[in-house]
């Protein structure tokens, strides 16, 4: 049996490419985005009410990661990428439908879009429905994962005097919070578990539509080297 599902809108992200979009929603509370509703949901009769809510349930499709043959077992970064672990223990992207859930801020409601924060979306994310999070049924107090019990620990970002300079005429330049953006994004540590970071090996991802470099002068400690105009 196969069933249709249509997006009712798409994301406007400030991440433009996978690599340093933090695992999950709520970590970094400075990424933001708005969702562009699509007809018939954006004359406003479709989030009349949304208003009273703080948080929403995004679902949507992980459009980048789309694969023909399901996948039974994956391997997390979470936990090293070198450990396998049967899809449905874990939130991964290549999962079958590849269909994608995350709470995210409600800051703002328009008719026609919302603005989220706390995001963990690609930029042209397709969304296939939003429903809002409703306190007393969606917070568990009780509830455990063995293999992600708290957030990751975070590693310290330092700043180089010309990239932080950079950072902030740009912020001021998009009115976003860019400063607090990649040091949320980059205390996680984007790289791959399994690479050893030398410390003249430059990483870069894309924020906004800016370049970020950053660096790994000892492990355990980023410095962000360039926050320049994508070319
Ligand atoms: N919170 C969601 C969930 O649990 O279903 C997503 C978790 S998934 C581990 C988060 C990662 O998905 C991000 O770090 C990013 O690299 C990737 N991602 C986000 N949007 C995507 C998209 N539209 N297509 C493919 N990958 C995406």
């Amino acid at each position: 049996m196969t069933y249709t599902v249509s997006p009712i809108g798409f994301v406007r992200s400030c991440f433009k490419e996978k690599f340093a979009i933090p695992r999950q929603p709520q970590l970094a509370p400075a990424a933001r985005g708005v969702l562009e509703l699509v007809a018939p949901f954006d004359q406003g009769d479709a989030v009349q009410g949304l208003e009273q809510v703080s948080h929403v349930w995004l679902l949507f499709v992980f459009h980048q990661a789309l694969e023909d043959k399901p996948r039974l077992k994956v391997r997390p970064p979470r936990l090293g990428g070198n450990k396998s672990m049967g899809v449905f223990a874990t939130r991964a992207t290549h999962r079958p439908n590849g269909i994608g859930q995350s709470v995210v801020k409600l800051d703002k409601v328009e008719a026609n879009r919302l603005w989220i924060s706390g995001i963990d979306l690609l930029d042209g994310t397709p969304i296939l429905d939003i429903k809002p999070y409703v306190p007393y049924a969606d917070i568990i107090t009780d509830a455990s994962n063995g293999m992600a019990s708290a957030a990751p620990a975070l590693i310290p970002v330092v700043w180089a005097d010309t990239a932080l300079q950079q950072a902030h005429a740009q912020a001021l330049r998009l009115q976003e919070p860019l400063v607090a953006l990649i040091e949320q994004c980059l205390a996680q540590d984007p790289r791959p578990a399994y690479q050893t970071p030398a410390p003249e090996r430059e990483y870069g991802a894309q924020f906004w539509d800016l370049d970020v470099r950053w660096h790994y002068p000892e492990p355990g400690l980023i410095c962000v080297l360039e926050v320049i105009p994508k070319q």
